[in-house]
């Protein structure tokens, strides 16, 4: 039984890049009937707002991202309470006194003999005496994992085969002075106690993964399978900036991408084979497999996306997103006439005018503008009007093609591109159109 979980820190909203996580994980929680668990990594209780976790879910319902549990780290400190005291016991867990300032000491010397930053263990070497003096000084600790120094193997499902050697890690602080806990060590306990099968998440944590895999292996567990995916990154191949890696996901919907378009994009990035657009993520399970992602940076490619948005729109119907659409009479006989023009529902404002109203236009050949006006059809339009005036029109100029259809449509539009005009034209009144054409 597959369960796996999404585990943002409510210490912000949620971007592009944990959204990709998250979906990874729904996707493959769906294709194996799994379990999605959505849980808040909030042990920071100065950083973790509720503000933010509210946020992440109506973020995730948004998405159509269900999750079938949710857990608060901050209610299971008893629980890791527990667990310090074991591996406390284990002598696994031992306090520390060093300042912060102290640490950077230290390592500012590594660095300048040439060695890595990796801490020196002396808290170790502490008498029962040291620590007291330092206590009755004031000072708390903060607790570290004594890690093994040994070779760390797993498979992970998008990288194949890793090996970290643990003895190029600093023994990684699980508590801090304040006595709050880090994720490290909350991460591990939850996903023991909650039945965690697959971790999946972002190469970031791959060194996490070695120190929680020996912390999985003190608490006698087994460790879930691990797939860390890639970062994304810019069309350069450089970290993103800020305009889309900051952007929250509230932003980008702020901006008008329908959710369907970043699930599918997010989807299809890195993945070897076409996945293809679907509104709704359950669609995009069908062609997709953690396995198939590539291990290279993910590049986001702003266009794409907007194009993915631009297609999903094309097919909406009217009903899903009247609501959304502005407040016009024809506007249910205009939406299937312009979705196909508009990249972004923002758009459509600006596709209004070209049924009401003056555009400014210009017909450079007299001719033609006096025979359309002359030859247009008495109304009202219909969808043969547009052949049967341009036919008309034709036989009176000699025009055709490109130099018939293309002034007639810029007069019309002020475009030189746009809907069909068959379609458009018995959306215009009549009135409207001879108008346009005097003042062409
Ligand atoms: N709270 C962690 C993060 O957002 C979760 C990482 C994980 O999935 O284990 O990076």
């Amino acid at each position: 039984m597959v369960r796996v979980r999404f585990a943002p820190s409510p210490t912000g909203y949620i971007h592009i890049g944990n959204l990709r996580t998250a979906l990874l994980n729904w996707l493959f929680a769906k294709q194996n009937n799994g379990t999605f668990l959505l849980r808040f990594d909030d042990t920071d209780a100065e950083r973790s707002k509720a503000e933010f976790v509210e946020a992440i879910k109506d973020d995730l319902a948004w998405l159509g991202l269900t999750y079938d549990e949710m857990a608060f780290q901050s209610h299971r400190l008893n629980r890791y309470d527990e667990v310090r005291d074991q591996l406390i016991t284990q002598g696994l867990l031992y306090p520390c006194y060093e300042t912060s300032d102290e640490l950077e000491k230290k390592r500012k010397v590594q660095r300048a003999q040439g060695k890595p930053p990796v801490y020196d263990r002396s808290a170790l070497a502490l008498s029962q005496e040291q620590r007291d003096m330092y206590e009755r000084e004031g000072r708390k600790p903060h607790w570290r994992f004594l890690l093994s120094n040994e070779a760390i193997h797993f498979h992970d499902l998008i990288r194949g085969d890793v090996t970290l050697d643990s003895g190029s890690l600093s023994d990684p602080v699980l508590i801090r002075a304040d006595g709050s806990y880090l994720y490290t060590l909350s991460s591990v306990v939850d996903d023991v106690d909650f039945g965690i099968t697959h971790i999946i998440r972002g190469d970031d944590h791959v060194s996490n993964s070695a120190v929680q895999i020996e912390i999985f292996r003190a608490l006698q567990a087994e460790a879930p399978s691990f797939a860390h995916h890639s970062m994304l990154v810019d069309e350069q191949g450089g970290p993103l900036s800020k305009r889309l890696g900051g952007l929250s996901i509230q932003n980008l919907r702020a901006d008008g991408y329908e959710p369907g378009a970043l699930l599918t994009y997010l989807a299809q990035l890195g993945h070897g084979e076409p996945v293809e657009i679907s509104q709704d993520p359950i669609g995009l399970t069908e062609g997709f497999s953690l396995s198939r992602l590539s291990k290279a940076p993910a590049r986001l490619f702003v266009s794409e996306l907007d194009a993915i948005n631009g297609k999903i729109l094309s097919t909406t119907p009217f009903d899903s997103v009247a609501e959304r659409l502005p407040n016009d009479p024809k506007m249910q006989e205009i939406w299937p006439i312009i979705r196909d023009n508009v990249t972004f529902l923002n758009d459509v404002e600006a596709w209004l005018s070209y049924f009401y109203g003056e555009r400014d236009t210009v017909i450079l050949d007299e001719n033609l503008r006096q025979a359309a006006i002359d030859l247009l059809p008495e109304g009202p339009f219909d969808e043969q009007t547009w052949a049967t005036w341009t036919g008309l029109i034709k036989s009176k100029t000699g025009l055709s093609g490109k130099s018939l259809f293309m002034p007639l449509r810029q007069a019309l539009t002020g475009q030189s591109r746009g809907p069909e005009m068959a379609m458009l034209l018995p959306l215009l009144d009549r009135d409207l159109v001879l108008k346009r054409f005097e003042k062409a």
